[in-house]
């Protein structure tokens, strides 16, 4: 069995709920990078840039550099620079998302007549004005579909919230188009990128993370190891029903040491 040489870590319900660690973080990031070893943050959620969420986590008691942390906004922004660099984009998002993309060379504008792309993301505002906007785009002006991250809720402190999966249905169910590009997890694009910063193969990864559908699909399919914890969405029987299954289930990161660093 190959041994795990680089860690791959969801954020939200994995090493962070709102603003705590969750038990065993610390401890566990710190035994990895004491043995050397790589690993990076992935995280579906555009609300906030990398260097955001690596604050945060500096802050919690795990340092960490932007670099550390990719998020889908950074995926969909390669996507853009390989497909379409100075595209004119409608994004469904907050002000940091737009913020991110305009800094990317994308251009920003909520003429349906316009828009190229109309960029599907978690948005708190959500409203009918920015959805009729990309309505039109999409159905009277072929604008392509495309979203940061498929999820349904995203956790939080004392339960969940709405998350993309609501706008992104939104939209399909209204405009009879299917969204053409997802960046984040389970996108393989997410993982290749941290597989590649990492410099370690995909077999040797482990994948950590809270959700089923995402972290441990998008593990599983590029060939990583996976281990789901059950500090986030996902309780012990949902398992047990789920047409994919992680090669670990934890109660929460803290048994990482024991179930895998024990073969090295
Ligand atoms: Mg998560």
């Amino acid at each position: 069995m190959t041994n795990i040489r680089g860690f791959i870590f969801d954020l939200d319900g994995t090493v962070y709920l709102g603003e705590r660690a969750l038990p065993g973080a610390v401890e566990t990031l710190a035994e990895i990078r004491a043995r050397g070893l790589p690993c990076v943050f992935i995280s579906n959620k555009p609300l906030e840039p990398a260097s955001a969420y690596a604050a945060k986590l500096t802050r919690l008691g795990i340092p960490a550099t932007p670099r550390d942390v990719i998020t889908s906004v950074r995926v969909l922004i390669a996507y853009f620079q390989r497909h379409a660099p100075h595209a004119r984009v409608f994004p469904i998002g907050e002000p940091p998302l737009w913020e991110e993309l305009r800094a990317a060379g994308l251009q920003l504008t909520d003429d349906p007549a316009h828009i190229e792309y109309v960029v599907a993301a978690f948005d708190r505002t959500f409203d009918y004005r920015k959805w009729n906007i990309a309505f039109q785009a999409i159905k009277f002006h072929g604008a392509h579909f495309v979203a940061t991250n498929a999820d349904k809720s995203c956790p939080v402190d004392g339960g969940e919230i709405p998350d993309c999966a609501g706008i992104i249905a939104a939209l399909e169910a209204t405009t009879d188009k299917k969204v053409e590009f997802v960046a984040g997890k389970p996108s393989p694009l997410i993982i290749q990128t941290a597989v590649a910063q990492m410099g370690v193969p995909v077999n040797a990864c482990l994948v950590v993370g809270d959700r089923l559908e995402t972290d441990i699909v998008m593990g599983r399919a590029a060939g990583a190891r996976t281990a789901l914890v059950l500090t986030g969405v996902t309780r012990r029987e949902d398992v047990a029903r789920a047409d994919v299954q992680p090669d670990y289930v934890l109660e929460n990161i803290s048994e990482i040491p024991r179930v895998v660093m024990q073969w090295q």
